[in-house]
């Protein structure tokens, strides 16, 4: 289990050797073809800053090589904004009085018929909070199989989950699931997940460790930038990428690298800041160490960002998003989870990918794959 692992690799070490490094590790790691955790370090450090332009360059190749001119689209669909967790970050934290909406199976088909009609979406990612007396296992497998009638990718951003389940969802017609561990720093952890179960660091972060042994297809991972040092948690992610690439190899991996936006909840204020040319860093950086992970951007990240990394790193977006249960349907019908920074429609987005010189891809699997 990769908690067995991140135990022997002590945070504050890790931020000091990652501010040591110098030009002369900068260049070692950009003349590698293949770069290990060490050599990431060195190209998400401020010696790499200067060397910003030859990163974009690089990142740029080995997108091109991998993934061609393509970028795969999605859209998120929240089922729920229930949950009885209290991530001091969210907006649907169990102590924020706001209406709760549970989509029942009715109101799930009516939000999949008007995503349809947006554009031709065939990648879904359904989301819930963390409320299993609302939203259980059979609750998502239900939309699961119903989401199977109008889409050919379905993913879930839900609690973590067990093996059993996650390998149940599986045969319901789940191909990945998504889950951000937001901070790797266990001592701090407690810090923004006081209460619930997601309080629990380890059950979280061994999820990927079940979703492995599940044979889930893929797999998606995160940290929620603004929390903690960014540059500790991308290498922590790092490893943790490395090491679920080696013990489930047949899986295929994306990352992410959401930075905080407001949310309903309001009072929440970043720890700390990640600027727009530390995110074009560290997307080179995760290109150059690993050439064949997705990078994900989210309509968190405004649209001037999404085009311009759209051609030099990042190979899956989403698009016309609605982060309130029952969006789609009924726009504003409920709380949002944040707000969205990229509000263009997916047609729009589509447009301006295609005036850049890249294919949006709306599909990316079919069941004949399975
Ligand atoms: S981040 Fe997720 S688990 Fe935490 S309060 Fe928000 S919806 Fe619930």
């Amino acid at each position: 289990m990769f908690s067995d692992i991140i135990a022997n690799i002590p945070w504050n070490e890790t931020t000091e050797k990652i501010m040591s490094k110098t030009e002369s590790d900068v260049l070692r790691a950009l003349s590698k073809k293949r770069c290990d955790v060490d050599d990431l370090m060195a190209l998400i450090s401020p010696a790499a800053e200067p060397y910003l332009e030859v990163m974009a360059r690089l990142s740029q190749k080995y997108t091109l090589e991998r993934f061609g001119k393509t970028m795969q689209m999605f859209i998120p669909m929240y089922m729920t904004n229930s949950c009885t967790n209290s991530c001091v970050y969210c907006g649907f934290h169990v102590a924020n009085k706001m209406k709760r909406t549970v989509l029942n199976l009715e109101q799930i088909e009516e939000e999949y018929k008007a995503i349809k009609k947006l554009s031709p979406f065939d990648n879904i990612l359904l989301l819930t909070g963390e409320n299993p007396a609302v939203a259980d296992t059979e609750y998502i497998a239900r939309a699961i199989e119903l989401a199977r009638n109008y889409f050919a990718n379905i993913k879930i951003e839900v609690m973590p989950l067990s093996t059993e389940d996650y390998a149940y969802l599986t045969t319901k017609g789940l191909n990945g699931v998504i889950c951000f561990q937001e901070t790797y720093n266990k001592d701090r952890y407690k810090v923004y997940h006081p209460r619930g179960m997601k309080s629990n660091y380890e059950w979280r972060l061994n999820g990927y460790d079940r979703m492995g042994m599940a044979g889930v297809h893929s797999i998606g991972m995160g940290a929620l930038i603004g929390l903690e040092d960014w540059r500790t948690e991308v290498t922590m992610m790092a490893h943790h990428l490395r090491y679920l690439e080696k013990t489930y190899w047949k899986t295929k991996y994306s990352v992410n690298f959401p930075r905080m936006r407001p949310s309903e909840n309001g009072g929440f204020q970043p720890n700390v800041i990640m600027s727009d040319r530390e995110l074009a860093q560290v997307t080179f950086a995760f290109r150059i160490f690993d050439h064949d992970v997705d990078i994900s951007y989210s309509t968190r990240e405004p649209k001037e960002i999404r085009d311009n990394m759209a051609t030099l790193g990042v190979t899956t977006m989403s698009a016309e998003s609605h982060t309130e249960p029952g969006g789609y349907s009924h726009p504003h019908c409920a709380v949002e989870q944040f707000e969205v920074s990229d509000a263009r429609k997916a047609v729009d987005v589509a447009a301006d990918l295609r005036k850049i010189g890249r294919e949006p891809v709306w599909k990316d699997w079919d069941d004949v794959m399975n």
